[in-house]
């Protein structure tokens, strides 16, 4: 028998779905992930204090947010499996998703909540420095000692480059904000903000050359995109904030995409190019990127993947 509803992916969308689909008698089944994409939760499981999700005024630890949405999916009768999904087919009807435990699920509805993961500078030794110096999240890692009152670099000129950067100014003793080109992309009001700090300083039309240091980060091999010219700039601490790839690799192009590769959906809806498929989350939202918009979308997927299948008559009566 196949499954009325397949959610894929465990963060704020998927596990919202997951509430409202089971809320609805539709029996969900869904996967967490494991490995792809992230850890199982999403990129809360790597946030500290979560000060803006309605309900907790006085912040919550994103990794207690996403134990407590588990467990209110779980409540409500959600079935989990931690694994990842390899891919899906989505040529006939009832659908097929395969794990990576080599399952194959059948199901009249699909969910997709996967996300999205931070882009990484495509730098050798890069690797060698991640998470010994070098993050992709300013708010997770900020605060650590290694940063305290140190110089810190942030790479890209868009608004969470802008954001990262004032953040640290609160840790670092400078940040230096390092982009390729000669304008930065954020929004203006986000540009006026970086310009004018007193502790941020933009190095313009500059990319990474390499990443220096021994045990831990030490500083940074700079290009000059105009000249060529290779200067080397000491940090403690660089922060990559240079966007995010949603993911859908597993998807292999079944799916309508925009040129970023976010999910696409129908206007005020989470229905993507195919019917009976729903989008919700990071995975198909590149301008709110926020825990509690994730969750509104995951409350729209599984209302209109419950209509869909009423609609239909595909649930058992
Ligand atoms: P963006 O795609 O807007 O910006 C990415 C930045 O990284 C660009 O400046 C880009 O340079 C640079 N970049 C990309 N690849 C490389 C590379 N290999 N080497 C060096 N630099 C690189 O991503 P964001 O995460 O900043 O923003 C995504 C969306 O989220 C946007 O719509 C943004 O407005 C929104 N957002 C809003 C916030 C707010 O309103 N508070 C906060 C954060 C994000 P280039 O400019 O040359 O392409």
């Amino acid at each position: 028998m196949p499954e009325n509803v397949i959610i894929i992916g465990s963060g704020p969308a998927g596990m919202t779905a997951a509430i409202y689909a089971a809320r609805a008698n539709l029996n969900p089944l869904l996967i967490e992930g494991f490995q792809a994409g992230g850890m199982p939760g999403g990129q809360l499981m790597t946030t500290s204090a979560v000060e803006n999700f309605p309900g907790f005024p006085d912040g919550v630890d994103g990794q207690e947010l996403m134990a407590r949405m588990r467990k209110q999916a779980e409540n409500h009768g959600t079935r989990l499996k931690m694994e990842d999904v390899t891919a899906v087919d989505l040529a006939g009807h009832p659908y097929k998703v395969i794990s990576s435990n080599n399952e194959t699920y059948e199901s009249k509805a699909l969910i997709i909540a996967t996300g999205a993961t931070a882009r990484r500078l495509p730098i050798d030794s890069e690797a060698a420095f991640w998470n010994k110096g070098i993050s992709a999240c300013a708010v997770c890692d900020g605060g650590l000692p290694i940063f305290r009152n140190k110089e810190l670099a942030v790479i890209g000129g868009g608004d969470s480059a802008v954001e990262e950067a004032t953040h640290l100014t609160q840790f670092g003793s400078k940040v230096y904000l390092v982009h390729r080109r000669g304008t930065l992309r954020a929004s203006k009001i986000m540009q006026k903000r970086a310009v004018e700090h007193p502790k941020i300083e933009i190095l313009w039309n500059k990319t990474v050359a390499e990443f220096v240091g021994a045990e831990v980060l030490s500083g940074l091999k700079l290009k000059d995109t105009q000249t060529g010219e290779i200067s080397k700039l000491a940090v403690a601490g660089c922060f990559e904030a240079i966007g995010h790839i949603p993911n859908t690799a597993f998807l292999k192009n079944q799916l309508e995409a925009d040129e970023a590769g976010y999910l696409t959906t129908k206007a005020d809806s989470t229905q993507s190019s195919k019917e009976g498929v729903y989008a919700c989350g990071d995975v198909q939202d590149s301008k709110y990127r926020q825990a509690v918009s994730a969750a509104g979308t995951g409350c729209m997927a599984a209302i209109e993947a419950e209509r869909w299948l009423q609609e239909k008559d595909l649930l058992d009566h």
